[in-house]
């Protein structure tokens, strides 16, 4: 099985990060390892919204692994976790590593590099072909996230090694509810971003619909300016109608743009009242011809792993569950941004 939607502040087990913080002696308001491991577990009827989960827990995770030792070991456990809990064979992970640089302390090759080095070993180690999506932060300035472009052509993957890729693809990440999708000026600025990356023989996925804040008219902006190979979550076409709708199912089956659903943390961010949700959203991609995929998003906040996203959907879906699931794993190795 492949993930291809999966964040490294939200992917490595409490456990790690507890240790990385104590071997640091980093100071926290956290006094024992069950408090600090009960405040990075997001529950559905805590969490208030999307951006209540960005704020809340990133922080958090993201301090931890902003050092270069750090990063390297999370990267490892993340695909040694994926692998052992999930038989996960190949894992795009995805991070923002201007958020990791430790106020300037750190520089962005030290951590890309570092992040490299333990996907490195993991990929040996499991036999997991990995690879590196750099984010990009809606929350920072157009100028850091042009250096996280130059950065990414910078370490770009030059083919495999035991597995191990370099950076594969850009994302878009970061609270919605700012708009910014809607904005002429900031949207031409990251197309720009976004085309210097794609030149480089970069891949472009991007985070948008994922709530109501950007919705149908973000997702249409965003396909239309943009041209992304995939698109993060998108569960707000559910709610498109008329010709919005008409507009939004054209150029996802046209351009064949991948959808990476992402179930458990849509339900624990409120997107959606309920995995039956999830269940018609693929029965509608399906229907329409457009690819999907099933993926984690942030396992250990939010307690899954890839095996069990694909079981909550299959419950619901019934009776052709195996052929939707089976689609979806197509999709999601068809899609991948790793090169075989
Ligand atoms: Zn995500």
């Amino acid at each position: 099985m492949h993930d291809l939607h999966i964040h490294l502040g939200g992917a490595v087990p409490s456990s790690v990060l507890w240790e990385i913080l104590c071997d640091n002696g980093l100071r926290t308001e956290y006094v024992d390892f069950a408090t600090f491991h009960d405040s990075l577990t997001a529950r559905a009827d805590d969490v208030k919204s999307l951006d209540d989960f960005l704020g809340r827990y990133f922080q958090v995770t993201e301090e931890i692994q902003s050092s270069p030792s750090a990063a390297s070991v999370s990267a490892y456990q993340v695909v040694a976790k994926a692998y052992r809990r999930a038989q996960v064979s190949a894992l795009e992970l995805r991070f923002n590593p201007q958020k990791r640089m430790r106020h300037g302390l750190h520089t962005m090759d030290a951590i890309i590099l570092a992040v490299m080095q333990g996907l490195e070993r993991a990929s040996l180690h499991y036999g997991v072909a990995t690879g590196i999506i750099l984010s990009l932060g809606r929350d920072l300035s157009l100028e850091s996230n042009w250096q996280i472009i130059d950065a990414a052509i910078k370490w770009r993957s030059r083919g495999p090694l035991n597995g191990a890729n370099g950076v594969v693809g850009i994302d878009m990440a970061g609270p919605e509810s700012r708009s910014l999708e809607l904005s002429k000026p900031w949207m031409s600025e990251v197309s720009a971003m976004m085309e210097k990356a794609r030149e480089a023989g970069l891949k472009i996925t991007y985070h948008v619909g994922e709530s109501e804040a950007t919705g149908p008219d973000g997702m249409l902006r965003v396909l239309e300016e943009i041209h992304p190979d995939r698109i993060g979550h998108g569960i707000e076409l559910r709610n498109a109608v008329g010709k919005t709708r008409d507009a939004l199912v054209t150029l996802l089956r046209e351009n064949a743009v991948c959808m990476e659903l992402c179930p458990t943390v849509n339900l624990v961010t409120r997107v959606i009242p309920d995995y039956a949700c999830i269940a018609r959203f693929v029965r509608d991609l399906a229907d329409n011809e457009i690819p999907y995929c099933i993926n984690t998003d942030n396992p250990y906040l939010i307690h899954t792993n890839l095996q069990r996203e694909y079981e909550i959907v299959g419950n619901e879906l019934g009776n052709d569950a195996s052929l939707l699931l089976d689609l979806g794993m197509e999709h999601a190795i068809r899609h991948s941004f790793i090169k075989a």
